[in-house]
């Protein structure tokens, strides 16, 4: 104990130091336990146009195939419609999203950029990039970091969390397109407000879980109702 208390004490300079240089301009106010609203956002078909990325590379890769106009898509799988409409076309599906260059070179879901750096910079808000990697690893991770990199700075790397299991997150609300946000936890923290997206637009509406349309609809007010 007397060991502990001296070696605390002799580096307490320096934490203090350290703290106050790190963040001077946060009062305590500030760093009050739940002061802060935490959202974490999904990528694909959040921010980053996964569907149509898919459609325009699989037409160009394979154009004597059939294919499914965003249109016509159900379900969350994209793999499992192709699969359903000819049997080698859902192989064929994965091996587009498994292709070098898939994930960087997704074009930006319209409104998620200017949004996302507008909501960074409101009052005590932390926002956080919460994405599945696919788990052939090849490309992909390293692909999201890039993008992110690339369409928000490299300032929001610090924000990337991968992860296959969202639940295990802590938060106040997740912005994701899937309906169905499964894991280890059976009460995660935060609220899902499912962000609409090709797949999802045509299931019924729910009375307990809030949507995002688009970028263009309320998502401030969506922020301001989970504060309260
Ligand atoms: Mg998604």
């Amino acid at each position: 104990m007397a060991l502990q208390l001296h070696r605390t004490a002799r580096f307490l300079p320096l934490l203090q130091h350290r703290g106050s240089a790190l963040s001077p301009r946060r009062s305590c106010a500030d760093m009050s336990p739940g002061s802060r609203l935490r959202v974490l956002l999904d990528m694909d078909g959040v921010i980053a146009d996964f569907e149509g990325g898919f459609l325009k590379k699989y037409r160009q890769r394979f154009p004597n195939d059939p294919y499914i106009s965003l249109e016509e898509r159900r379900g969350f799988w994209v793999s499992t419609q192709y699969g359903e409409l000819r049997g080698d076309l859902c192989d064929k599906a994965i091996s587009i999203w498994e292709s070098k260059n898939f994930f960087i070179e997704l074009e930006p879901i319209p409104g998620s950029v200017e949004a996302v750096k507008e909501m960074v910079k409101m009052k005590n808000t932390d926002v956080f990039i919460c994405t599945s990697p696919i788990k052939h690893y090849a490309h992909c991770p390293y692909e999201k970091y890039a993008w992110v990199e690339r369409h928000l700075g490299p300032d929001f790397l610090e924000k990337v969390i991968l992860t296959r299991d969202k639940t295990i997150v802590s938060g106040d609300i997740l912005i994701d397109d899937k309906p169905d946000i499964l894991g280890v936890e059976p009460n995660p923290s935060w609220e899902h407000v499912l962000f609409t997206a090709c797949h999802n637009k045509h299931l019924p509406p729910s009375t307990t879980q809030r949507r995002l349309l688009s970028w263009d609809d309320e998502w401030r007010g969506i922020l301001v109702g989970s504060r309260s």
